[in-house]
């Protein structure tokens, strides 16, 4: 590169000697007087000028340096020729040309090296930069290394049997989809999924963090991305496993530091790169992230990541098979019960379990003892939960309680009143991200219109979870505010939209119900309010008293049941979850077996 510059500097050397002459001043005096001279341009030290005609040379401009013109005058008297040299001669003029360029050269390699170090190939290499890929041509992991969470499996189960033979699988014109998001907190296996479908199908498993492509240099993980796939396709049937999805494609607008124009190219690239192709060529994306809401809506569109897996903590059962897959590794004495382990962990993701059983293994060996003891666990747990507790993760027995309560709340309203859907399954391992426990209700049939009375039980059955907590004998807790909101909504909708309240009567108030055109047409109707002061004040008074009467219903369905309710929280804080078997047994028990006809009023 430095010899380009140097060229460059000879070459226009060269040819400023061929089309101009550096005369001595003396002999531009000459000229001058000659009349020879047709026009100069004068600066601080140098006189550059043109001929009338070509010299003898064949020369139509000349160059000197000044000499001061006092001096000048006088050694022109003398006929001397004199000249002057141009500052400090040709080299010092060559270094200060020099010198700036190899500083600046010198800088530009040196961050170039720099980014160069970050896994970046550098700028040098962009055009045909090597993807830092992950690739494991036979990834060890089968399906039975990740436990606890068979629904999960169950949906990977599709990719597993397309990928081993993506031919035959579309005969029938059947779809695979390209992109599958693997949606669940950090240390729930995402990425030991991903790897398991590749190792299940036999297939090559390319891998890459999201995180690795936000690149110092704009355009560098556009190209990385096209390699990306470039590689893969040349290596199909195989899985492109994307880590840490959200760094790379969370929302526009939303990264508030730099970085932004590169993020945006390479999503769009990755855009491209997914719409490009056809999944025909048997390359399947598996991409995993723990929050999805942020995630850029372009990325969920239909043909890209349209399909979503829920990788859930695992609970108590779940924990237990956990442990017994990492369990087969280690020596373990005979007084060790996973299921008793599994008790013990409450919040923890398989990845705590993993470090568990390392933990304890880690202590035993301390202790120099044979095998891994129940106490080398329960010393182990003591260490991991403060660990975790200081980032706020577990749940406190207390805590625990009040959710269950709050669970079994919501459960058994809906399990009591005829116009709610019937409930599948209660647990008090969080769902997702960011909620504590669920309450999963499973309707019997597509619904396009609801009565009242099914509203009204609905509304119960959101506000059971509170009512719950009361009836306990708790105080109000903050956990409810989703359960809130939900009821509100549906209590101000009942009286704006669907005229549901007597004392208002059939009367809409909600004005997105009418169309806009409609509103147009009578300006005067649009610009006033749509209803007086006196009306807004009855229409808080409605939505609240329609609230209050759900949630006088959820809490004397709670009373009547509250050995239920109580026995079931218990059960609950237990197990972690309860499928619609332990409901009915629990409701059996407790002599309230069939009590969905029993409604109360
Ligand atoms: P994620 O990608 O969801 O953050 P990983 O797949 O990286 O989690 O999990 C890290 C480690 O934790 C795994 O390598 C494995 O040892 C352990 N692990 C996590 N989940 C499970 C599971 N469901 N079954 C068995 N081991 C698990
Ligand atoms: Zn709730």
């Amino acid at each position: 590169m430095i010899a380009a510059f140097f060229g460059l500097i000879l070459s226009q050397l060269l040819w400023t000697g061929q089309a101009s002459k550096t005369i001595p001043y003396s002999e531009f005096l000459q000229d001058l007087r000659g009349g020879r001279v047709a026009e100069v341009v004068l600066s601080d030290t140098s006189i550059q000028g043109k001929y009338t005609a070509p010299d003898a040379e064949g020369h139509r401009s000349f160059a000197t340096t000044r000499v001061e013109p006092g001096l000048a005058a006088e050694l022109d008297r003398y006929h001397v020729r004199f000249s002057a040299s141009p500052g400090g001669g040709w080299l010092a003029t060559l270094l200060s040309w020099v010198v700036p360029i190899v500083f600046w050269v010198g800088i530009w390699w040196f961050m170039l090296r720099g980014a160069a170090r970050q896994g970046a190939g550098g700028l040098l290499a962009i055009g045909k930069s090597r993807v830092k890929l992950y690739v494991e041509s036979d990834t060890g992991v089968t399906f039975d290394d990740v436990a606890g969470v068979d629904e999960a499996k169950a949906e990977l189960r599709e990719v597993v049997a397309f990928l081993r033979d993506p031919v035959s699988y579309g005969r029938l014109g059947a779809h695979m989809p390209k992109g599958v998001l693997l949606v669940g907190p950090p240390g729930t296996g995402k990425t030991l999924l991903a790897k398991a479908v590749a190792g299940e199908a036999g297939v090559p498993f390319f891998s890459i963090s999201g995180a690795e492509f936000v690149e110092m240099f704009v355009g560098v993980g556009a190209a990385r991305v096209r390699d990306l796939f470039e590689q893969a396709h040349n290596h199909a049937p195989c899985i492109i496993f994307i880590d840490e999805l959200d760094a790379l494609g969370s929302a526009r607008g939303l990264s508030v530091l730099g970085g932004h124009d590169e993020k945006e190219q390479t999503l769009d690239q990755l855009l491209a790169e997914m719409d490009g192709f056809d999944t025909r060529s048997g390359v399947v994306i598996l991409a995993a992230t723990n929050r999805p809401e942020i995630l850029d809506p372009a990325l969920l569109r239909a043909g890209r990541f349209d399909r979503h897996v829920l990788v859930d903590r695992p609970d108590r059962t779940g924990r237990a098979q956990i442990l017994k897959v990492h369990l087969r590794t280690a020596k373990i004495a005979s007084d060790v019960d996973p299921d008793k382990v599994a008790g013990l962990t409450p919040g923890f993701t398989g990845a705590d379990l993993a470090n568990l059983v390392n933990e304890a293994a880690l202590h035993a060996t301390r202790r120099d003892a044979e095998a891994v003891a129940m106490e080398d666990f329960t010393a182990g747990v003591e260490r991991i939960v403060a660990g975790l507790e200081q980032h706020g993760r577990l749940m406190n027995p207390k805590e625990r309680l009040t959710i269950a309560r709050h669970e079994m709340g919501h459960a058994l309203v809906a399990l009591s009143l005829p116009g709610a859907d019937p409930v599948h399954k209660v647990s008090i391992i969080p769902h997702g991200i960011g909620s504590l426990g669920y309450t999963m209700q499973r309707p019997t049939e597509d619904r396009f219109i609801l009565s009242r009375g099914e509203l009204a039980d609905r509304m119960a059955v959101l506000l059971g979870g509170r009512a719950a907590e009361l009836v306990c004998g708790g105080d109000l807790s903050t956990g409810a505010a989703d359960d809130l909101a939900k009821a509100t909504d549906t209590a101000r909708a009942m009286v704006l939209r669907y005229g549901m309240s007597d004392k208002i009567g059939h009367v809409v108030y909600d004005d997105q119900s009418r169309p806009y055109l409609d509103r147009l047409n009578e300006p005067n109707v649009a610009q006033t309010r749509e209803h007086s002061e006196a009306t807004a004040a009855l229409i808080d008074k409605e939505v609240r008293s329609i609230l209050q009467a759900a949630f006088e219903k959820a809490t004397h369905v709670l009373e009547e049941r509250r050995g239920t309710l109580e026995a079931g929280a218990q059960l609950l804080v237990d197990r972690e979850t309860l499928d619609e078997d332990e409901l009915r047994q629990l409701l059996a028990r407790t002599g309230l077996a069939g009590t969905q006809s029993t409604a109360a009023a």
